[in-house]
């Protein structure tokens, strides 16, 4: 009867790590909401309380680990630490995400993606913006000036592959010979403002990817 009991900086570790999220319920079913339960030792030894040997499950789970079958208990204990490495590693993703605190309107993981529209009679542009798998957003814009000539409007169009920084996006390219075209495209949660510089013969005469978007999607 002489069970050590684990010290609270080693289970604070453990619950602040996985967030009280049972990595066997996320393993299984991809389920991240937060569960009542305890900290299991995975081999089974309640004197083993280094913190590679705890984890935090949802009593359902805890009641079943324990009932496992010492024959069957080392896969599951190697499962149960491959969905824990697992767990902690979409919960470090999730939480590196920005957050908005009380009136800062900081963006969320992906509130910019979507499809954003300048509109007017005489020129317009739309842009649609998507998250990349790594992070980067892909910006693809179509940009017109003089929609309503006879022989067609002038044409820009811009494509290409940036990092959001802070709650902007940045763009250059070099013309040679120029002084390089800047974008820099601007998020305000919803609304998206574009400023340029060096526009003048980047795309077709006159157009123009600077002004106020809104977004439409
Ligand atoms: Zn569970």
């Amino acid at each position: 009867m002489s069970r050590k009991r684990v010290i609270p900086k080693t289970q604070a570790d453990v619950l602040l790590k996985s967030r009280r999220r049972c990595c066997i319920c996320f393993g299984l079913n991809r389920d991240t909401s937060i569960k009542q339960g305890q900290i299991a030792h995975l081999d089974q030894d309640p004197n083993n309380n280094s913190e590679n040997n705890l984890a935090f499950l949802c009593f359902d789970h805890h009641d079943q680990y324990d009932s496992t079958t010492c024959q069957s208990k080392n896969l599951t204990m190697l499962e149960v630490t491959r969905f824990r490495e697992e767990l902690i590693t979409s919960i470090n993703a999730a939480f590196s995400g920005l957050v908005a605190f009380g009136e800062a309107t900081t963006l969320g993981l992906d509130s910019i993606s979507g499809h954003y529209v300048r509109d007017g009679e005489f020129e317009s542009a739309d842009i649609k913006i998507q998250r990349l798998p790594d992070g980067k957003y892909h910006i693809d814009g179509l940009a017109l000036w003089g929609k309503i000539r006879e022989y067609g409007p002038n044409i820009g169009d811009l494509d290409f592959i940036a990092e959001l920084k802070e709650d902007y996006i940045e763009y250059s390219w070099g013309h040679p010979g120029r002084e390089p075209y800047k974008a820099v495209f601007k998020f305000k949660n919803g609304p998206l403002s574009i400023s340029e510089e060096n526009w003048v013969g980047m795309f077709g005469m006159n157009v123009s990817f600077e002004g106020e978007y809104h977004k439409v999607t």
